[in-house]
């Protein structure tokens, strides 16, 4: 039934997983004009889905409110250092 690979312990391993519990994820959203086609990323926000149309923003380049979200991605970083 479990024909899963059985990975031996690495000490390596275990240092991937803590850098990546240090890193935080930074979430963006690609926001696009219908009307011109400027595209302009933005730190996401809650709510954020793909297609959905921003109506109480308008575009940077032709000022007309008729943009929508085109992508959303997200990158792993790791904080600066203090
Ligand atoms: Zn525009």
């Amino acid at each position: 039934m479990s024909d899963e690979p059985q990975f031996p312990p690495i000490p390596s391993i275990g240092e991937i997983l803590d850098r990546k519990k240090q890193m935080v994820e930074a979430k963006f959203s690609v926001v696009k004009c219908k009307s011109c086609g400027a595209k302009k990323e933005r730190p996401f926000q809650e709510g954020d889905y793909v297609f959905k149309k921003l109506s109480e923003e308008n575009c940077d380049s032709c000022k007309k409110a008729d943009i929508f979200i085109a992508e959303i991605f997200s990158e792993w970083k790791m904080p600066g250092k203090k």
